[in-house]
């Protein structure tokens, strides 16, 4: 582990395994370090990803280091537990699966870790999460297409929500779990596109013959339905920059919090030589968005190096 690699890719999922092809096929030296969290692994399928469309999220991944692997890039199967300056790089600390411990030495370092989703606390809903429970239109709008849809509304983003997902069915319903405000207009709109509104609150999901059945409200009734979309707290998973002291902002919709990200410039953290590509910087990011993000920080990331490997020659 004495080697001095050029870039440490942290987080294996689409926007670290495609800036690692990229890094790989401009002969830098890569290693990928990934603990195998993906977001996305509850889905049965990827949605929305051009050339692949409907593909397990394990297969795209397996697809991915198949293709940065046959240009050189390395691969450890194991957690990144800090970042931290050493004299002209930085050490990146490792923990294998067996509890073996390691330190990577690394130029600059990709942080490609994603996201974490926090959801409503209700009874029966993390154990339908990415199957019935949804958060998202593109990732399984169609899926659920002419389906009973509810909308768990817990803050203005259910508006936006209930709107489209109306495009996908006749048959949505806004459900309000909280006493969050809607304003006249947003009334009028869902009234227009023929979306009802009950209060709640929810109390737990019914599931019947491992499907969704319907909610069940605090007053004992029950709203039938074959989908709940619900807004996640969406946060940047960024644990290991604790010591580089790099942190997250809030992103809101109102008074809702939607998630954490970390900010970047094209890509480059406030911490010279640390990078960020994909959902830890845009919560709103998608696989193949995110995938197109690791592509072009890379692309900075390799510029970055050249100019300071000709540099290095001219002092030589
Ligand atoms: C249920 C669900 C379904 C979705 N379906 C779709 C869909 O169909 N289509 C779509 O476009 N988007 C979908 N998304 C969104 C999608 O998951 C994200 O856009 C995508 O995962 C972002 O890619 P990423 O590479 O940034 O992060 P991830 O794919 O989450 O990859 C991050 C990787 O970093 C690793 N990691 C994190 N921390 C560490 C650490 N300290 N050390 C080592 N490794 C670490 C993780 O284990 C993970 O493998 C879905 C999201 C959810 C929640």
């Amino acid at each position: 582990m004495n080697k001095l690699w050029d870039v440490a890719i942290v987080g294996g999922g689409a926007a670290g395994l495609s800036a690692a092809i990229t890094l790989a096929r401009s002969r830098r030296s890569v290693v990928v370090i990934d603990d195998h969290r993906p977001r996305n692994a509850p889905a049965d399928r990827v949605h929305n990803y051009l050339g692949r469309e409907s593909t397990p999220p394990a297969e795209l991944f397996g697809i991915g280091r198949d293709e940065a692997a046959q240009y050189g890039a390395t691969f450890h199967d194991a957690q990144v537990t800090s970042v931290s300056h050493a004299d002209n790089h930085f050490d990146v600390s490792v923990n294998f699966q067996d509890n073996r411990t390691s330190t990577v030495h690394a130029r600059r370092v990709l942080v490609a870790t994603g996201a974490v989703d926090e959801l409503p606390e209700i009874e029966g809903l993390a154990e339908r999460w990415g199957r019935d429970v949804l958060h998202c239109a593109y990732c399984h709008g169609w899926e659920v297409r002419d389906h009973t849809i509810t909308v768990l509304g817990t803050g203005p983003l259910a508006v936006h929500h209930a709107l489209i997902f109306r495009q996908l069915s006749e048959n949505v319903t806004l459900l309000r779990h909280n006493d969050f405000p809607l304003s006249d207009e947003e009334a009028a709109q869902l009234a227009r596109r023929d979306i009802g509104v009950i209060d709640g609150p929810v109390t737990r999901l019914r599931i019947t013959d491992d499907a969704l059945a319907g909610v069940e409200l605090e007053t004992g009734a029950t709203v039938a339905c074959e989908a709940l979309v619900v807004a996640t707290v969406v946060s940047a998973r960024i644990d290991m920059l604790a010591p580089v002291r790099l942190t997250t902002q809030e992103m809101r919709l109102g008074d809702q919090l939607l998630g954490t990200y970390l900010p970047v410039a094209r890509g480059a953290t406030a911490v010279p030589g640390i990078y960020a590509a994909g959902n830890v910087t845009d919560i709103r990011a998608q696989v193949i968005t995110s995938a197109a993000a690791g592509t072009e920080v890379a692309a900075t990331i390799n510029a970055d190096l050249a100019v300071v490997d000709a540099q290095e020659l001219q002092h030589a």
